[in-house]
């Protein structure tokens, strides 16, 4: 890996590349670079950040929608892709909170939000009480346009984390209005639910484009700040997203949202900070549903195609990708004699167990819902169609629930779980772009804060 303070082009020397062996995107990336100074170096060359989150996402997430990828497109993800063809600056972070090793996504977003760690469930309130201005509160203080973009409901932890000031998270009435209180200029995700008429009326009258669908986010042209809201709870995940065409059809993806998003933020002059979360791998996580995460994170990886797609003209714009923490303990495990069996040369490795994950056709939560109130029999009917798998008759009996399930499920697919709550494990943080050199190969979370303040001139 690159030293932090190497510039692009002394990476790509001292590895020995050339333009020839670059994507065409990762070219033009270099080309930018040499119109600005120091592409990673130095303190306040930032006039973008561009701030990613995939909630809930370890390691293994993002190896296992690496091999998704690789099987179904043949292609690399872009994350693990950037550490191969781009100057980034890797490292871990660690991911406690005030009051436990194993933080939420509360505690977690309030560490960026205020630099400071605070008790699990509370959102930018310390223990002892205060109030710290938040990291979009000072963004927006130093003219530049704020945005949050998310699967979650826009109110959820994650996003409030980086504005909102509460101390219950749950309490998502009360962080809807704090949005159009402290100007965030784009705020896109899921949550009607979370937003009375009269609050949405606010938004309008303030001057807010008011968007409820695919169609509109797609038409709107960005020349107001925007309110989209696309579903009553969170966004549906991307397997019933691709799977359910009525779903489809209102949803937007998380890269669309994040294109229009910096549509809008780009074209102010002092610059802007974007937050854009792959909430869903979380939930997805929780509910020990492997597919569910595999294209959560997927759809988190296009989302970063579409920021690097920025960055190439913009190379102004930090852009730092992580995760609030793990969740789940998914792992991909040997299965005895199918480890083999691989019959993709694309990815050595990948077991024909993993295969198997690719005929499921929606999220458990979706199944979930569908066999609600239904006997041992359709239940385990509706559990074929949705994964295609041919229980045994030994496991057909088992099959009667979500958790029964849930149980045999990794005899066939090779994937387990530690559990369905968050894990304390360190995760992954990729920096790139002006600043990037202040981030270390393995840091606190509550240290990001002030190094992205640093990195924009703000403090
Ligand atoms: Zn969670």
């Amino acid at each position: 890996m690159s030293s932090p303070r190497t510039s692009r082009r002394d990476f790509l020397r001292l590895a020995g590349l050339g333009s020839a062996v670059l994507g065409a995107g990762a070219a033009r990336a270099l080309g930018a670079e040499t119109r600005s100074a120091s592409a990673n170096a130095g303190q306040g060359g930032a006039k973008n950040v561009i701030f990613m989150v995939s909630d809930g996402m370890g390691l293994s997430t993002l190896g296992l929608a690496d091999a998704w990828l690789s099987f179904t497109k043949g292609a690399s993800a872009r994350w693990p892709g950037m550490y191969r063809e781009l100057p980034v600056v890797r490292g871990l972070c660690e991911t406690a909170s005030a009051n436990s090793m194993v933080t939420d996504s509360a505690a977690a977003a309030s560490c960026w939000g205020i630099g400071e760690r605070i008790t699990n469930g509370v959102i930018n309130v310390t223990p002892d009480g205060r109030r710290p201005t938040t990291l979009l509160q000072k963004m927006k203080a130093s003219g530049r346009r704020t945005g949050l973009v998310t699967t979650a409901t826009v109110t959820h932890a994650t996003p409030a984390g980086f504005v909102a000031t509460i101390k219950m998270r749950s309490d998502q009435k009360g962080i809807a209005p704090q949005y159009l209180e402290r100007g965030v200029d784009v705020v896109l995700g899921g949550g009607t639910d979370y937003f009375s008429d009269d609050l949405t009326a606010d938004y309008r009258k303030a001057g807010y484009a008011h968007l409820k669908s695919r169609q509109e986010l797609l038409g709107w042209k960005g020349d107001s700040p925007a309110l989209g809201l696309f579903s009553k709870s969170h966004v549906p995940f991307e397997v019933d997203r691709l799977n359910d065409p009525a779903v489809g059809a209102q949803t937007p993806t998380l890269a669309e949202m994040t294109d229009a998003a910096l549509r809008r933020l780009s074209a102010g002059p002092d610059g802007f900070f974007l937050m854009v979360e792959g909430a869903r791998i979380d939930h997805a996580c929780h509910g020990n549903d492997p597919v569910g995460a595999i294209l959560d994170q997927v759809a988190f990886d296009a989302a970063i195609g579409t920021a690097l797609k920025f960055i190439e003209s913009h190379p102004d714009t930090l852009l730092i990708i992580t995760a609030d923490h793990a969740t789940g303990g998914m792992q991909l495990n040997g299965v005895g004699s199918e480890d083999s069996v691989g019959k993709a040369p694309a990815y050595q490795g990948t077991t024909e167990a993993f295969r198997r994950l690719l005929q499921f056709n929606r999220s458990q939560e979706v199944l979930g819902r569908q066999t609600k109130g239904l006997d041992a029999k359709k239940f385990l009917a509706a559990a074929r169609e949705a994964t295609g798998l041919d229980f045994s008759a030994a496991d057909a009996p088992k099959v009667v629930s979500l958790k029964g399930l849930n149980e045999v499920l990794v005899k066939y697919v090779g994937v387990s779980w530690t559990s369905k709550n968050h894990t304390a494990e360190p995760v992954e943080f990729a920096a790139i772009g002006p600043g990037a050199s202040l981030f270390l190969p393995f840091q606190r979370n509550d240290e990001v804060h002030a190094k992205v303040l640093r990195a924009t001139g703000v403090a």
